[in-house]
C-alpha cells in the first residue's frame, strides 16, 4: 500500500498536491512519501515478528540522506556496497555498528573505513577478499567481523540482469566449497567469523525460490553454528513489488481483485513461510529489502514537452529521460504513468513516452494508452523510488533531478537540482589546450 491518491482529480502524496511541487521544484523530480516508507518498514517487520531480527535497508535503492535519516528513525540498519555509501549513514546520522557491508569489490581504503566504522559484517564474495580484508585488520589492529556470501545455486526466476543466485553469476561462493572457504576464513588472525549471507536475486514475485534457497543452505548455516558459533543469517532482499499497480484503487485492491494463484509475493506469505525455517535455528536473523522498501514510496514527477503526432504513431515526449529513470531501458521495466491532473471528461491518448535524448532507448513505454496530454502538463510515473534516482546519470549534460520528501501536509526539497556549475566543477581545459 502507498500514500499516492487522487484528491478531488489532483494526484497527491500523502496530503501534498504533486502540481504545488511541481511548479515549485520544476521537473524533472523525485517525491517520496515517507509514510509508505514507515508502512512498508512495519508490515515487514511485523510479518516476521518472533525472530531476533534486523532489518538491514539496502540503500543502493534510495541512498538520499533524508531517507537514509527516516530509516535510521525507524530503527533500521543499513546494507552497503560501497564507500561512499558508508559515508552516507554517518553523514545520515545512521548505525554502521549495526550495518553490514557486501560486494564483490571491496577496496582496502573501503575496507579501512568499514573498520574504523565498526561495521556488523563484512559480507566476504571470494576467498581473495578474505586475505586482503584480514591483512587491513591485521595493519589496524583488529579484528574483522566477518559472513560469507553463499550462493546457492537457486533460479530467482527474474530479470537475468538482477538474478543472482545461480552458479554463472558473480556473487557468493557456491554451497558446495562454502564449508572449504569458512575453514579457510578461521585460519586467518584478523578475522572473526560471524554469519553466513545470501541473497539470490531481485524483484522476485513468488515466494518458492527463498524457500528453496534457505531450505538448501539450512543444514550448512546449522553446521557453522555449531562449529564456529556464529551469531547471523543473512537472508538477503530481493521482495519484488508491483509495478502494474492501477492507482485509482490502490495496490491492496489491486491485489484483492487478483486470482489466488496470481497475486504477487507479500511480506506476510514471506513472513509466513520463512518463520518455520528460520526461527529453530536460534540466530539473529538479517533482511536485507531495499526495492520492497522504497519502491512504491517515491513518484517522478515531469513535464509534458510535446505532443508529437506520427504517421500512424504519437509520441508524448516528456522533460524526464532515460539518465533520470534507467529501469525501462535498462531492464524493460514498466512503469505506470498517470497524469497530475485527471480530467475524465477528455478523449483517450495512445502514444509512445519517450523523453528528449538522442538514444532509440529512451522510450519510457511502448503504445501507452492515457488521458489526452499537451504541453506544459505534469505526469508522474509511480513506483520510482527504487532504483531512480540512485541510478541516474547526467548523460546528455542533463542536472541530476531534484528530490522532494513528503511528510503528511509538509513537503521539503532534499536534494536540489544540480547547476550546470557543479556539474562541470571537476572539469578543465589543460594547459596544452590553450593556445
Ligand atoms: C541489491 C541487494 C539487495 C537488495 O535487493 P532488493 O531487490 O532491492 O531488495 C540486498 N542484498 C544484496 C547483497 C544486494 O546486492
Amino acid at each position: 500500500m502507498h500514500h499516492f491518491r487522487y484528491v478531488s482529480h489532483k494526484l497527491h502524496c500523502e496530503d501534498v498536491d504533486l502540481a504545488a511541487v511541481a511548479q515549485l521544484h520544476g521537473t524533472p523530480t523525485y517525491v517520496y512519501s515517507a509514510q509508505t516508507i514507515t508502512d512498508n518498514y512495519r508490515r515487514l517487520a511485523a510479518s516476521l515478528t518472533g525472530l531476533d531480527l534486523r532489518i538491514c535497508y539496502a540503500m543502493k535503492a534510495n541512498s538520499n540522506l533524508a531517507v537514509l535519516r527516516h530509516f535510521a528513525n525507524l530503527g533500521a540498519a543499513f546494507d552497503l556496497v560501497s564507500g561512499g555509501e558508508l559515508r552516507r549513514v554517518l553523514a545520515a546520522g545512521g548505525r554502521a555498528q549495526d550495518s553490514v557491508f557486501a560486494g564483490v569489490g571491496k577496496t582496502e581504503a573501503e575496507i579501512q573505513l568499514a573498520l574504523e566504522a565498526g561495521v556488523y559484517g563484512f559480507h566476504v564474495e571470494s576467498e581473495p577478499e578474505l586475505a586482503r580484508i584480514n591483512h587491513v585488520a591485521g595493519q589496524l589492529g583488529r579484528k574483522a567481523p566477518i559472513a560469507i556470501r553463499i550462493n546457492p545455486n537457486v533460479d530467482a526466476k527474474t530479470h537475468a540482469k538482477i538474478t543472482t543466485g545461480k552458479s554463472e553469476n558473480k556473487f557468493g561462493i557456491p554451497l558446495t566449497v562454502a564449508a572449504e572457504a569458512y575453514a579457510a576464513a578461521a585460519k586467518y588472525p584478523h578475522l572473526q567469523l560471524r554469519g553466513v549471507q545470501m541473497h539470490i536475486g531481485s524483484q522476485l514475485t513468488t515466494v518458492a525460490p527463498f524457500v528453496e534457497a534457505v531450505e538448501k543452505v539450512l543444514p550448512f548455516v546449522q553446521q557453522l553454528k555449531r562449529d564456529y558459533g556464529i551469531q547471523y543469517f543473512s537472508v538477503g532482499g530481493g521482495l519484488g513489488i508491483v509495478y502494474q499497480d492501477a492507482l485509482a484503487s490502490g495496490a491492496q485492491a489491486w491485489w484483492d481483485a487478483q486470482p489466488a494463484g496470481e497475486r504477487p509475493l507479500t511480506p506476510e506469505v514471506y513472513g509466513a513461510a520463512l518463520k518455520p525455517l528460520l526461527a529453530p535455528l536460534g540466530l539473529k536473523i538479517l533482511l536485507e529489502p531495499g526495492r520492497f522498501l522504497v519502491g512504491n514510496s517515491g513518484v517522478l514527477l515531469s513535464r509534458v514537452e510535446y505532443l508529437k503526432r506520427g504517421s500512424g504513431k504519437n509520441f508524448l515526449i516528456l522533460d524526464a529521460a532515460m539518465n533520470d529513470l534507467v529501469r525501462p531501458a535498462m531492464y524493460d521495466a514498466y512503469h505506470e504513468l498517470v497524469p497530475l491532473v485527471r480530467d475524465t471528461a477528455r478523449p483517450a491518448l495512445k502514444a509512445d513516452i519517450v523523453g528528449p535524448i538522442c538514444e532509440s532507448g529512451d522510450c519510457f513505454a511502448k503504445d501507452r494508452t492515457l488521458q489526452q496530454l499537451g504541453e506544459g502538463e505534469y505526469v508522474a510515473f509511480l513506483s520510482a523510488g527504487a532504483y531512480g534516482y540512485t541510478m541516474a546519470s547526467r548523460y546528455n549534460t542533463r542536472a541530476m533531478a531534484a528530490e522532494v520528501l513528503v511528510s503528511g501536509a509538509r513537503f521539503e526539497l532534499v536534494n536540489a537540482r544540480e547547476s550546470f556549475e557543479t556539474m562541470v566543477a571537476g572539469e578543465k581545459i589543460p594547459g596544452f589546450l590553450k593556445t
